[in-house]
């Protein structure tokens, strides 16, 4: 069988880093998309190669239409012979804020990266996945998006976004074998909750501590395989009992 193809966006760091070392060890060839941290996407790539995996970068901006087009157009268009089997939409931004002292920038660039992504990016690859009857799309959400949360009017709004289209389209192509879930991870240790105390705020998850990037790339890694392949338009929490 050919080698199959998964497209990771956010990769070069957190969870989408963890997501590609995951699904190159099962043997995918990786795409890793980021938007500034050469060195850090540089660095992921080569732990995968070192371990016998394969992968290559491609930089653009996923809330960039233009980029997207032009970067992820351009890799489609040179390889007409390699379709992406897997997306997963992972990158992700926060700009926190009490709505009320919100600029409209932090609303734009917040939705713009985390919502308008999904659809840039989705896409471009879908209709050779309907083509296909073959894909599988996996969207990083959180539960923000669930629940709610104040100071993160902007990003809820996002990734609750995100959730309903993740539901609508599984909807939408389902017949053609393709299939889009998401996952919505609670508390995990990345850059982007490094500045949260840890210490008092696991007390609030049922298992007592932060997740790992690790423990959510195993459920994407399932979500990407054939052992889910009966499950579409679902949210899977990976929040250690957070809320469900
Ligand atoms: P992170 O450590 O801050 O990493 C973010 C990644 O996204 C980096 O690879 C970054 O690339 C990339 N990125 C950001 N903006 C981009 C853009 N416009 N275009 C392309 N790439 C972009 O974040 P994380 O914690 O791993 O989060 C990953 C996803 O999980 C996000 O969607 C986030 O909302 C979601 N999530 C995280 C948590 C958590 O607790 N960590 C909880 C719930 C949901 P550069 O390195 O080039 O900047």
């Amino acid at each position: 069988m050919m080698e199959q193809i998964a497209l990771i966006t956010g990769a070069s760091r957190g969870i989408g880093r963890a997501v590609s070392i995951k699904l190159a060890a099962e043997g995918y060839h990786v795409l890793m998309n980021y938007r500034s941290n050469q060195q850090e996407a540089e660095a992921a790539l080569k732990e995968i190669e070192q371990a016998g995996g394969s992968g290559e970068l491609l930089c653009f901006d996923v809330g960039s239409a233009a980029e997207v087009e032009r970067v992820l157009g351009g890799w489609l268009q040179a390889h007409p012979e390699r379709p992406i089997d897997v997306l997963v939409n992972n990158a992700g931004i926060t700009k926190d804020n009490l709505m009320v002292f919100m600029p409209v920038e932090d609303w734009a660039s917040v939705l713009n990266t985390n919502l308008n992504s999904f659809f840039f990016v989705t896409r471009m690859l879908l209709q050779t996945m309907l083509l296909r009857r073959q894909g599988r799309i996996i969207n990083m959400v959180s539960l923000s998006g669930q629940k709610g949360q104040s100071g993160q009017v902007n990003y809820a709004a996002t990734k609750g976004g995100v959730i309903a289209a993740t539901k609508s389209l599984a909807m939408e192509v389902g017949k053609k074998n393709v299939r889009v879930n998401a996952v919505a991870p609670g508390f995990i240790k990345t850059e982007m909750t490094e500045h949260f105390d840890e210490a008092g705020m696991k007390r609030m998850v049922p298992l007592n501590r932060f997740g790992r990037p690790e423990e959510v790339a195993e459920v994407v890694a399932f979500l990407a395989s054939e052992k889910s392949s009966y499950i579409t338009g679902e949210v899977i929490s990976v929040n250690g009992g957070l809320y469900s």
